[in-house]
């Protein structure tokens, strides 16, 4: 595919098929609950996925929460391995993948939050967000799936 250069493919986040295997199993797997993970790359370039634990309290099917010494330990291991955390995924069961008040709540500014929406325990959709510094809003932003 050409290199577009439009305002768009510049933000748009890039995942490989492997990558975006491990969060569709996670989704089904975790559902009706809602999963959780990281997704580890370089630039724009989602190269794996890692569940995490929906450490949530309460139910969750409709929220999740990540331990913050979980995630450190996810971005020290990346680390180690020239990666980096650009984003986290979630699932969204039987809902849309829009960014919900809980998830802008929950977001920093410095991640993308790929949102996968499963109807009946089946991927459905998909969207990805970034929230602006203040937290008081998200953009949504594209994302390609890599050819094998
Ligand atoms: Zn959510």
């Amino acid at each position: 595919m050409a290199n577009k250069k439009g305002k768009s493919s510049v933000s748009e986040l890039c995942i490989r098929p492997d990558a975006w295997a491990v969060m569709l199993e996670h989704s089904r797997s975790a559902y009706p609950e809602e999963c959780c993970g990281a997704m580890l790359g370089q630039d724009r370039e989602v190269r794996e996925a890692v569940p995490l634990t929906n450490s949530f309290a309460g139910s969750r099917r409709n929220r999740y929460e990540i331990r913050p010494e979980e995630l450190l330990a996810a971005t020290r291991a990346a680390r180690d391995r020239g990666l980096r955390i650009l984003g986290i995924y979630h699932s969204h069961p039987g809902r849309d993948a829009h960014f919900s008040a809980a998830d802008l709540k929950n977001s920093c500014p410095w991640y993308c939050f790929l949102v996968l929406s499963m109807r009946r325990g089946e991927f459905h959709h998909a969207a990805c967000w970034r929230p602006n510094t203040a937290q008081t809003a998200a953009e949504e932003i594209g994302y390609r799936l890599l050819e094998a």
